[in-house]
């Protein structure tokens, strides 16, 4: 007997002899190996459950335990989908590409099939903290879609032995709750091409039904859009099969200057309440100074920046600590910048760089 298996659709369905008499509504139900009935987890329950109460066909053969974890733990609900392109400072070519490539496609399927057919993933490779989560969450709420996002090593380190009943269940879910953007970070920790002496067997299957899920995948199909994400550092890692299933490779390099110093300006904006003093030309220094900063970086040198003028507060009444609001700060200068650089570098080497632009030479997408 197979543990946590779900009843079948009806199999609870109280005989009303076709006499079309009242059916009481039917909750989906899980039962263990000694066939004892388990209740199907809430969120499982408010997220996948129809009206009446059952959970559709496709899902009734998961473990509901798995199904749980998917959505509590992989499906990013509501805010995790307002990013507009406009949050995503340069990479303009990479979003003209992926609106091109697929969120065309995903709003009107019908005008993209055939010749015209989307690629079914996409493969965003660059260095870390450039963007590439927020172009998968982008895309979902440009079209609506529900997202998804998973760590690939945690399906090997978090979810051990679990990984495979994991990806079938989320490529699963991701159809039942189409259009779908699946997300998958570290994406060569599974597709690897690397074999490793012992390569576990859990390793090995995890790896086979990624492939097979991947293949299932279909951004326009008429009822079952999804599109795959897969992001990866180290694209040059992955195998011949992941390649093929993420046709377009997509470069997402550091920020160019223009990108820095909007990051920048948008940090300190109005929405910031942060009083600045920068001028132009301290803002010119910034954006030079920050050549090879990561997104990511040049957040956490603003961060750091801003702490500058608290400090000094600080430093001169330190009693007056718990009541200083930003109008007893002085206003943010070029000197908080260039202290916060000596905390916050560039966390990205130039020689990684160097590696990226020539896989992107070989492999990447143009336009
Ligand atoms: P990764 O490329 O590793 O997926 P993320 O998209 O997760 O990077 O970016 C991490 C953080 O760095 C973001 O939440 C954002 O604050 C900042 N960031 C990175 N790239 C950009 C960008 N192009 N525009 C605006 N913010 C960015």
């Amino acid at each position: 007997p197979r543990q946590g298996l779900l009843k079948g659709k009806g199999s609870r369905r109280p005989d009303t002899g076709g006499r079309g008499g009242f059916v009481p509504p039917f909750v989906a139900k899980a039962v263990n190996a000694a066939g004892a009935e388990l209740e199907l987890p809430a969120k499982v329950q408010e997220l996948l459950a129809g009206p009446d109460g059952e959970l559709p066909e496709a899902l009734q053969r998961l473990d509901p335990q798995i199904l749980e974890m998917v959505c509590s733990e992989i499906l990013e609900a509501g805010s995790g989908c307002t990013v507009s392109w406009d949050d995503i400072a340069g990479q303009n070519r990479a979003k003209r590409l992926v609106q091109e490539l697929v969120v065309w496609p995903m709003l009107n399927p019908h005008l993209f099939k055939g010749a015209r057919a989307p690629p079914k993933g996409l493969l965003l490779f660059g260095p870390p903290g450039t963007g590439k989560t927020l172009i998968g969450k982008a895309i979902a709420a440009n079209i609506k879609a529900t997202f998804f996002s998973i760590s690939a090593s945690s399906l090997t380190s978090k979810w051990i032995g679990e990984g495979e009943k994991m990806v079938r269940a989320l490529f699963t879910v991701a159809g039942a709750l189409q259009p779908s953007v699946i997300f998958i970070d570290e994406i060569d920790s599974v597709l690897s091409a690397r074999k490793s002496e012992g390569e576990h067997e859990a390793t090995r299957r995890l790896k086979t039904e990624m492939l097979i899920q991947m293949d299932g995948c279909d951004p326009s199909a008429a009822d079952k859009r999804v599109l795959l994400v897969g992001a990866t550092n180290r694209p040059e890692e992955l195998d011949e099969a992941a390649r093929r299933r993420m046709p377009k490779q997509l470069y997402i390099p550091l920020p160019c200057a223009e990108a820095r110093q909007s990051m920048v300006e948008r940090q300190l904006g109005p929405g910031s309440s942060v009083q600045s003093a920068l001028s132009e030309a301290d803002m010119r220094k910034i954006v030079e100074k920050t050549a090879g900063y990561s997104g990511s970086d040049m957040r956490a040198l603003v961060q750091e920046a801003c702490q500058g003028p608290v400090r000094d507060a600080v430093a001169q009444h330190a009693e007056k600590l718990a009541t200083l609001s930003e109008a007893d700060l002085r206003p943010l200068n070029i000197r908080d910048f260039q202290v916060a650089a000596r905390a916050q570098r560039a966390s990205v080497e130039p020689s990684e760089v160097k590696r990226y632009e020539d896989y992107d030479a070989r492999h990447g997408a143009r336009y």
